[in-house]
């Protein structure tokens, strides 16, 4: 069986985590029992009717869910398309992170665990976990680095107000990457009782899993969704592409689905070099980067390189494993754009429909629309993967808005 065969068969990953020869798990010693136990305990945990119903009663009360189905008649109109849009944008906190924060949230409280640690970069993450701590009763420390504090502090503070510890990390290169090294470290420590909230389908088996287990409700209702509304499945599926989170979310349900293209947007920033993009799939190459072999950013001697975005979500060097083997066997492409781009875009979809996207989903828009050009006539189907309030000083910055 190919393992595109074995994806479409919901077969993978396999035994030892791996989607074809990426994932698996490359940890230390020290980290395998935390592992197998968070192993373990999902599984359980997913398995169980009466858990699900109980994280879909949270995620119908709490979140929001479903969120809508949207349709965009004047984005439609201007890009010769038929566009509906998926509103994670209207999910609690405002962006998709918060279903696998809940998701994992309610999986450490199942699995007793008496405190949680989160990794964050932009904050995003930090916010959710923050917030499904408090709605689940459990302490939670988010780990941070140094310099993401210091561009990012209304999410430092939103964190605080949630109940959350907001630890800095100045070893390393002080930003998402470090944070995510020492919450491995503090993880390593207490086992038994401390439960890591990781906030992408990346990182060690059973993560990318777990990760997409959580998000593709957001697939899946955005599939019967369009069924019910469109009365019929969309010729492709586009989202933005960080670690991968949201676009899996999305993707996977309609992997079977072959008929339906399937377009990863990756951020290109201001150029194709080392250090001007963020774009993994476009430009990385094959490594192990936080337990786990997928494609990364990385120079010709395996030092990984600082990236670049203007959306700090989509700024991580490293892409989730099942992302790596949807672009080797040809199921699903990436492509990046600029920043320029995904600004355009943005404006467009504020101006045309009375939304503001995330930086990071502006990506998405921008994928679509050179998906409308060259397929005039289709049925695009977006993930909205966030809204963009939180992106307003970047916003005041880039765009010219007239006056003062
Ligand atoms: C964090 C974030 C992303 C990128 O993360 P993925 O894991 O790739 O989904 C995309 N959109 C928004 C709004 C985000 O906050």
């Amino acid at each position: 069986m190919t393992a595109l065969a074995a994806l479409i068969a919901g077969k993978l990953p396999d035994g030892r985590g791996r989607f074809g020869t990426f994932g698996g798990r490359f940890i230390p010693e020290t980290l395998v029992p935390a592992i197998n136990r968070l192993e373990a305990g999902a599984k359980e945990a997913l398995a169980d009717k009466e858990w699900r119903a109980s994280l879909d009663a949270e995620l119908a009360s709490w979140v929001g869910r479903p969120t809508p189905l949207t349709h965009a008649p004047r984005l439609s109109e201007a890009w010769g398309a038929d566009v509906w849009l998926k509103r994670e944008d209207l999910a609690h906190t405002g962006a998709h992170k918060i279903n696998n924060a809940l998701g994992q949230a309610l999986l450490a409280k199942r699995m007793g665990a008496t405190r949680i640690i989160a990794e964050t970069g932009a904050g995003q993450h930090g916010v959710a976990s923050a917030a499904a701590c408090a709605r689940v009763g459990l302490p939670c420390i988010v780990y941070m680095g140094s310099i993401d504090i210091a561009r990012q502090a209304p999410n430092v503070h939103r964190m605080k107000l949630l109940g959350a510890e907001v630890r800095p990390v100045e070893s390393g290169d002080k930003t998402l990457r470090a944070a995510i090294d020492e919450a491995l470290r503090d993880w390593v420590s207490d086992p038994e009782g401390t439960f890591y909230l990781l906030g992408s389908a990346v990182g060690p088996h059973p993560y990318p899993w777990l990760v997409r287990e959580l998000q593709a409700v957001l697939g899946r209702e955005a599939r019967s969704q369009m069924l019910a509304s469109a009365g019929r499945l969309p010729d492709v599926a586009v989202a933005c592409v960080g670690g991968g989170s949201n676009a899996i979310g999305l993707f996977h349900p309609f992997v079977g689905d072959t008929d339906v293209a399937l377009l990863g947007i990756e951020a290109g920033g201001h150029g194709t070099g080392l250090g001007e993009h963020s774009a993994t799939i476009a430009y990385g190459s094959p490594g192990v980067l936080h337990g786990c072999r997928s494609l990364l950013i990385q120079d010709d001697d395996g030092q990984i390189i600082e990236t670049h975005s203007i959306s700090a979500g989509l700024d991580y060097p490293g892409v989730g494993p099942e992302h790596a083997l949807l672009a080797d066997t040809a199921r699903a492409t990436y492509e990046a754009v600029t920043d320029a781009e995904a600004l355009d875009a943005l404006q467009q979809c504020c101006r045309l429909e009375g939304i503001l996207p995330a930086l990071e989903s502006s990506h998405a828009f921008a994928g679509a629309r050179r998906y409308a050009e060259k397929n005039p006539g289709s049925v695009i189907l977006i993930g909205c993967s966030g809204r963009g309030d939180k992106d307003l000083p970047i916003l005041l910055e880039a765009i010219d808005m007239g006056g003062k």
